[in-house]
């Protein structure tokens, strides 16, 4: 199958080499016989409805979340419209504090978000930096590690009922006191994790691949075929030695 995937924004928010995301999506497409259709959206271009399968923004520094806010804060509707009709989407980081409500820098100025996620950002003093370890169950009984790196200023509030992506088990996570990390709203995935995040945990790849199948075919989130995965298991093992050594306050 054809997965169309936007990347929103990839010549302002693509810090750690978010794009690699993108690679190892379409690596693991291939491997199975799909093809990923990548196309960038930028300030000004729409998200058409029905156009994308997966939807794709990293993180910047708070100079390059200012330069597209407004942009993707106009984007709202299409955003939720997407979201609502099963579109995979994952935000990293800047990408992912601006699909909440919105980024309050701490020079008090505050960046318009497109409210998909319930959750709103505040910059703090100390950077949040390091090596990370969170637990996620996104399918019930199905618990999961995932490692990364995380470096913000910025401290998200996740609203009452709004669900978190993982609990920390390493790291500041969301802001250094819930013990949670990231966002969860149907299958749109928010977080604070580089690294890329994709290449050490390639069970997430597979988990946003089978969601943008399913909404590319109209049906189900396929099975897909196990892969060897040798590489991938390493850099996992590495990455979360490290976090297990350094990572955050805990
Ligand atoms: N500029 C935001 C912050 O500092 C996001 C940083 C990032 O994307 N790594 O919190």
């Amino acid at each position: 199958m054809r997965i169309r995937v936007g990347h929103l924004y990839p010549d302002y928010l693509n810090i750690y080499a978010d794009r690699g995301n993108i690679a190892v999506l379409a690596r693991r497409a291939a491997l199975r016989g799909h093809e990923l259709d990548v196309s960038a959206i930028g300030i000004g271009e729409p998200i058409s409805a029905g156009a994308y399968d997966l939807l794709y923004v990293g993180g910047g520094q708070d100079r390059e979340q200012a330069l597209i806010a407004p942009d993707l804060a106009a984007k709202a509707e299409a955003l939720h419209r997407a979201q609502a009709d099963g579109v995979a989407m994952l935000a990293v980081c800047g990408g992912y504090q601006l699909l909440g409500r919105g980024y309050r820098g701490r020079d008090g100025s505050f960046l318009p978000g497109a409210g998909l996620f319930a959750h709103e950002t505040v910059a703090g003093e100390a950077r949040m930096i390091g090596d990370v370890l969170l637990e996620c169950e996104l399918e019930p009984g199905d618990r999961r590690l995932l490692a990364g790196f995380e470096n913000h200023a910025g401290r998200t509030l996740l609203d009452r009922g709004a669900v978190p992506l993982g609990r920390d088990v390493h790291g500041f996570g969301n802001d250094g006191e819930s013990g949670f990390e990231g966002c969860r709203l149907g299958s749109a995935i928010g977080t604070y994790l580089h690294g890329p995040l994709l290449p050490r945990n390639p069970w997430l790849a597979d988990w946003l691949l089978a969601r943008a199948l399913a909404h590319a075919s109209g049906g189900e989130p396929p099975v897909l075929a196990e892969l060897a995965d040798a590489l991938e298991a390493e850099a996992f093992r590495v990455s979360a030695e490290r976090a297990r050594k350094r990572g955050g306050r805990r």
